[in-house]
């Protein structure tokens, strides 16, 4: 299944069309994507009585975040090999967990830049669907509602700025959490644990790999997360990001008013950022 928030109403691909799942459900489900996943079973048990997507069709430009107000934004730290070298850190021994504040979430669009040091980072966003707390690791995709595209925003001078560093403020300034535009569910995948992903900036190419070489995958985060703490349905879990960021390049490059990020994953299409705010 598909699903897309459109000006703030879920609605699902059948076919090649984009069904407003308020209407179609007669108003069983209502059109905030927040009430379907609150419901994710039932809504699952009555998307299976729907036609099927056909052919990924383009995403509306009225799209916004699939999910607009997670419970709980998970970053993932150092999550790929390549990622860790280029930030000068070991592998991590255990996921590097850090909050993004759930008011930097937004949709596909645009962004303000608050200042001169502002990186970007493609991630894999894996979408909650079920209460989870406790789950082993052959379990957990039954946990996923879906997955979606993201760019975990960081402004490397905040996130710097203490002893010890503190991720969270510096990536959650606003509009710092961009995700979209489609929530696939796990099932259309052939393997959702093995997608290219990849970000350009301007038309070229910054970030490329898969989703197979991240160090903690998306089942073993759900069981580390989910062994501390209760995940919640909409909660989102950003996984990681790998080489190729503005951190990474000699001397460091960052964001630019009038820039455009566009991240793709298999399966999930583009999320299209774009960059404003004065120039100088
Ligand atoms: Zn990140």
């Amino acid at each position: 299944m598909r699903l897309i928030n459109l000006a703030g109403r879920l609605a699902t691909q059948e076919a090649a069309d984009l069904v407003d799942v308020a209407s179609a459900s007669g108003g069983r489900f209502g059109p905030d994507p927040h009430d379907v996943l609150d419901r994710w079973d039932e809504f699952m048990a009555w998307a299976g009585s729907r036609p099927p997507a056909g052919a990924p069709v383009p995403a509306p430009v009225s799209a916004g975040p699939p999910v607009p107000r997670p419970s709980q934004v998970f970053g993932i730290g150092l999550n790929y090999a390549d990622h860790a070298g280029e930030s000068g850190m070991a592998l991590p021994s255990l996921p590097m967990v850090f909050p993004k504040f759930g008011s930097c979430i937004t949709g596909p669009g645009e962004v303000d830049l608050p200042s001169d040091t502002v990186d970007w980072e493609v991630e894999l966003v894996v979408v909650i669907g079920r209460p989870a707390r406790h789950v082993a690791e052959a379990d957990a995709w039954a946990y996923v509602a879906g997955l979606t595209i993201g760019q975990d925003l960081s402004d490397r001078a905040l996130q710097f700025a203490g002893t010890p560093p503190q991720f969270g403020m510096g990536k959650s300034l606003p509009g710092f959490g961009p995700t979209g535009p489609w929530l696939v569910t796990p099932g259309e995948f052939a393997d959702p644990d093995d997608l290219e992903i990849s970000c350009s900036r301007n038309g070229s190419r910054v970030q490329h790999s898969r989703t197979k070489h991240l160090i903690f995958t998306v089942p073993a985060l759900i069981a580390y997360l989910s062994s501390h703490l209760p995940l919640r349905p909409g909660d989102l879990i950003f996984t990681g990001t790998p080489a190729g960021v503005g951190l990474g390049h000699d001397p460091a490059v960052y964001l630019r008013p009038g820039d455009e990020l566009v991240s793709t994953i298999e399966g999930l299409g583009s999320l299209v950022t774009r960059v404003s705010g004065s120039d100088e």
